[in-house]
């Protein structure tokens, strides 16, 4: 079985994290939104590339690859102090 791709439905920055950024993507498993952390914009722009498993409404793996995105980003700059 392949593993299933998350397409990204919102970014924004990491309020608590500069330089970091959370996605919202629609799960291919459960269609609900899940959230993820991405630690750079370079991996935002690549997507993750790794295999992410928050999907709780399963009971086995649960996991899926989170899609290059290059949308829109919400949320203010942060600077660092
Ligand atoms: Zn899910």
């Amino acid at each position: 079985m392949s593993t299933p791709h998350a397409q990204v439905i919102q970014a924004r920055r990491n309020p608590s994290a500069p330089g970091a950024y959370i996605v919202t993507i629609k799960c291919p498993l459960c269609t609900d939104p899940h959230t993820h952390g991405v630690p750079s914009l370079e991996e935002l722009r690549a997507g993750t590339g790794h295999r992410v498993a928050h999907c709780t409404h399963r009971r086995d793996w649960g996991g899926y690859v989170v899609d290059p995105y290059d949308g829109p980003v919400m949320g203010a700059v942060m600077r660092r102090a």
